[in-house]
Formats: structure tokens, C-alpha cells, sequence
């Protein structure tokens, strides 16, 4: 980015289309506009072709089989077919379905609603690390749990939970594990064998990909009992009928494939800008305070706690920033944030925090611009930490 042009510093909203995306979509824009579900001519078979591709590349991302993937608009539409998917095709017997107060509300809001439906929704709060707290959640799995769904990396505040070992204890109750890993697709090591997961959300356009388009990834062996929301045509074997964005099935299969071959590179790079970052923050304010585990945390993304103003009066001090209070989801209200308050912070604490992230385009000079003006927006608001 240019000097000059403001900073983008809100990557766990959404992140630039990469321009290797860019080209991939643009060049299959020029090759076809045909329906991908048409077998009768060369032009449909072609476009079938493509998404078939994009959903290997999407498969392989993720360490699944291309059968195992569905084609979503987007993350919030794979939540809410994987809980209200999973409730409605079990016929009898299980009713609860457990998921923590941190999620973000394409979970919680599902989840809520199924208690219209006869199920006992089950929210369970985390502490100040925002990490799971494994023995509540291990006492509340029962014989009765059918679904408990945790994120992996969260929206505001980067912190990682731990999948693998969730998706033990679920396992041993019988219940299914579903991850909404929105924020992590690209970020972190995503593996549905090693996590041991049985359903998970993607979305492409927090992967340097294209807005619009998502996936569920659905274990087929044994396979996981699910019922489509949308129906007609029968697509995506039925599970989510309409017919396929073939561009957006091929940029997100690019990203895909990009995210695989750049992740270490980009882990290490952002990891060492977020350091800088962090450092330059606190030097402005020495009490500033990460939200969550320092930890277990994703690179490039986190939420600090500044006291002495509120977040918005920094929005507004750090003219030349793109960065938000928040999560883009809930911005249009003036509600702190859920997911801070889930960690226990006070009202004042969350009104005064930040949401912070950088990723694959993020430059070091911009790191240092962003330094600059943190450091001086932070002494204009007179704050005495
Ligand atoms: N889950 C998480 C963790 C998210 O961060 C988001 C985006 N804010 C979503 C779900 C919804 O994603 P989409 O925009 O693809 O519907």
C-alpha cells in the first residue's frame, strides 16, 4: 500500500482478494459464462470441471476428501445448515446441543433458535483466557448432547481453542463436534483428521478469496447425518441445492491452494509484524492489555484493551488507520462487544478495546507508519497509563 492511502488493519473482517485470485476468476470469466450442473455440452462440462477443481483445492486445504465439501455462500450460511442441518435429520433421542458464549452469532443465534424446535441449547461462558474451559464443558456433554460446536480461532481476539481435544470428549459421548473456522482457514494448520472434526465451516473471503462463497466440510466416513436447508435442484449431492458461482468456486479454490503453499511464509512474516505492533502499543501505553490468552492465539489478529478513552475516540485519533472496535458483525450497534464480555471484561474495559488485524498484504513500512500514528493519536487523547 501506497504512503498516504490508509492502513488496513481489519483483516479478521474480511481481507483483500489476492491478485493471483484476482486472475484466476477473471480468467475463467473470459473462457465461459455455462451453467456448471449441465452435462449436455462441452461449455457446461467445462464449468462442472472447474468447480470440481476448485473443490479438491478447497478439500485438499483442509486435509479432506473433495466429496466432503459443500458449497455455502458463505461461513454464516454453513453454521446455520450445520446446527439446524444436524438437528432436523436427528429424527429422536438427543436434544441438547452445546456451544460457549464467545461464538460468533452465526452460531449462537442457530443454536438459540433451536430451542423453538424442542432442544435444550446449552451456552457455556469462558474466562478470561477466552479459552475453553474443559472441565464445564466436559460436565455439561452428556448422553443427550448431539451437537457441540466451538470456533477455532475467534473473530475478535485471535485466541486458538483447542480442537483436537474437544473433539475427544465429544466423541466419547457419542455427540458430533462442528468448528466454525472462518478465522482460521489460511492463518493456522487446518486438518479435519488431526482436529478429529465431524463438520466445519470455511469462508472464502476471510482466505484472500472472493466474497459470496463459503463451505461446510461434512465427514463422510461414518457419515455424519445432516439435512439440507435449502432445497430444489438437488446440487451438492443434494445437501444445498442452487446452482454454482462457478468465479467464486474458482477463486476460493485458488486461495485454497495459495493458502496451502503460503502458510508458513505468511505465519512467520505477520507473526513478526504483529510483535512489532504489540511492542509499539505498549510503549505509547504502557497498561495496555491483551484480550486472551497471549498464547494461544493466531498470528496476525487480536483485541487490546486500552483504558482512559473509549475505542471510538481512538478511531478517531488514529486518523489514517482502517481498524475497528469490533466485530464487523455487531459494529452497527453500540452494544459492547459479546465476545468481550464472554471473557469477563467490564463494560468499560470492552468499550475501550480494539480489534487488530494484519495479514498477507500488511507491509513492515505500514507497521511502522501505523506505530507513529498509534503512538501520537495516544498522547493527543492525554491518556496517563
Ligand atoms: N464465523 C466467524 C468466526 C466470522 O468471523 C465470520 C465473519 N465475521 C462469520 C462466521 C461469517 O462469515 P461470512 O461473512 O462468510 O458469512
Amino acid at each position: 500500500m501506497a504512503a498516504g492511502k490508509k492502513i488496513y488493519l481489519d483483516y479478521q473482517a474480511t481481507t483483500p482478494v489476492d491478485a493471483r485470485v484476482g486472475k484466476a476468476m477473471s480468467d475463467w470469466d473470459e473462457r465461459s459464462f455455462a451453467n456448471p450442473h449441465v452435462n449436455d455440452y462441452m461449455a457446461g462440462i467445462d464449468a462442472g470441471n472447474a468447480v470440481n477443481k476448485a473443490r479438491r483445492e478447497v478439500a485438499k486445504a483442509v486435509g479432506a476428501v473433495s466429496g466432503s465439501i459443500t458449497f455455502t455462500s458463505g461461513a454464516t450460511e454453513a453454521n446455520n445448515l450445520a446446527v439446524f442441518g444436524v438437528a432436523r435429520a436427528a429424527s429422536k433421542g438427543r436434544k441438547r446441543v452445546i456451544t460457549l458464549a464467545s461464538e460468533h452469532k452465526s452460531i449462537l443465534e442457530p443454536v438459540r433458535a433451536l430451542k423453538k424446535e424442542g432442544f435444550e441449547a446449552v451456552v457455556i461462558p469462558v474466562g478470561r483466557s477466552g479459552l475453553v474451559n474443559i472441565d464445564k464443558l466436559s460436565a455439561a456433554i452428556d448422553r443427550n448432547t448431539l451437537l457441540v460446536s466451538v470456533m477455532h480461532v475467534n473473530n475478535e481476539t485471535g485466541v486458538v481453542q483447542p480442537l483436537a481435544e474437544i473433539a475427544d470428549l465429544c466423541h466419547k459421548a457419542g455427540a458430533l463436534f462442528h468448528s466454525d473456522c472462518a478465522q482460521s482457514l489460511g492463518k493456522i494448520p487446518l486438518d479435519v483428521r488431526k482436529i478429529g472434526v465431524d463438520l466445519m465451516t470455511l469462508s472464502s473471503h476471510k482466505a484472500y478469496g472472493p466474497k459470496g462463497i463459503g463451505a461446510l466440510y461434512v465427514r463422510p466416513r461414518p457419515k455424519v447425518p445432516i439435512q439440507p436447508l435449502v432445497l430444489g435442484g438437488g446440487q451438492e449431492r443434494g445437501l444445498r441445492s442452487g446452482t454454482l458461482p462457478v468465479p467464486l468456486c474458482v477463486g476460493f479454490g485458488e486461495a485454497c491452494r495459495i493458502a496451502r503453499a503460503d502458510l508458513p511464509k505468511d505465519m512467520k512474516r505477520i507473526g513478526q509484524l504483529a510483535g512489532m505492533l504489540i511492542e509499539g502499543i505498549r510503549q505509547a501505553h504502557p497498561k495496555a492489555r491483551l484480550n486472551g490468552s497471549e498464547e494461544q492465539r493466531a498470528p496476525g489478529s487480536f483485541s487490546v484493551c486500552l483504558e482512559g478513552a473509549l475505542g471510538e475516540q481512538y478511531l478517531q485519533a488514529f486518523e489514517g488507520l482502517q481498524l475497528s472496535t469490533g466485530s464487523a458483525c455487531t459494529s452497527a450497534s453500540t452494544k459492547a462487544s459479546s465476545v468481550l464480555k464472554s471473557y469477563g471484561l467490564s463494560n468499560a474495559q470492552a468499550d475501550s478495546s480494539l480489534r487488530i488485524g494484519i495479514g498477507r498484504f500488511t507491509t513492515e513500512e505500514e507497521i511502522r507508519r501505523a506505530i507513529t500514528i498509534i503512538q501520537s493519536g495516544i498522547r493527543k487523547l492525554r491518556i496517563r497509563a
